[in-house]
Order: structure tokens, then C-alpha cells, then sequence
């Protein structure tokens, strides 16, 4: 199973995430128009090559590698992935 990271509602949308991600695999960025709408960001995991940075960086501690989520937030690897289905 190809591992990625998955973005949890402990997500303040500081953006953070947003300057260290390589591939662009962090959604809304600050130039598409749901950035107001959202709640929190999300990654799409067929973009995220799994590096780690943004979990570095987050200092919400609100970025897990999927199979490292605690169990009460394994629900946003589907809250991610379903974003980017829309
Ligand atoms: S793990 Fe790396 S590629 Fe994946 S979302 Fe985070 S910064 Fe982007």
C-alpha cells in the first residue's frame, strides 16, 4: 500500500503546509476560490509523493502518514481523498 499524508480538522489553514509541499498535492491553495469556504486543507493522495515535509512543519500536529493516524481521526483519509472527488 503506497503510504501518504492526511490532513485532520486540527487544520487552522495557516498555510504552512502549503509552502514545503513540492507537488502541489495540498488543496485548496491560496489561488483557487474555495480557500474561503473550507474548513480545512486536504491532500490528495494520488499527488503526494510522501515526503513528509508538511507533517514537519505543521505546528497544529494536524498532519499524520495515513497508517499512523490515531484511530478517533482515521475518517479524514476518506475526508482527503473525498475532496478531491467533487
Ligand atoms: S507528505 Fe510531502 S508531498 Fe505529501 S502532502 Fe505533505 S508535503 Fe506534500
Amino acid at each position: 500500500m503506497s503510504r501518504f499524508a492526511v490532513i485532520t480538522d486540527n487544520c487552522t489553514k495557516d498555510l504552512l503546509c502549503l509552502d514545503v509541499c513540492q507537488p502541489v498535492a495540498i488543496h485548496p491553495t491560496t489561488d483557487e476560490p474555495d480557500m474561503d469556504n473550507v474548513t480545512q486543507l486536504y491532500i490528495d493522495p494520488k499527488t503526494c509523493i510522501d515526503c513528509g515535509s508538511c507533517i514537519a512543519v505543521c505546528e497544529r500536529e494536524a498532519i499524520y502518514e495515513v497508517d499512523e493516524l490515531p484511530e478517533d481521526m482515521k475518517k479524514f483519509a476518506e475526508i482527503n481523498a473525498a475532496y478531491f472527488k467533487k
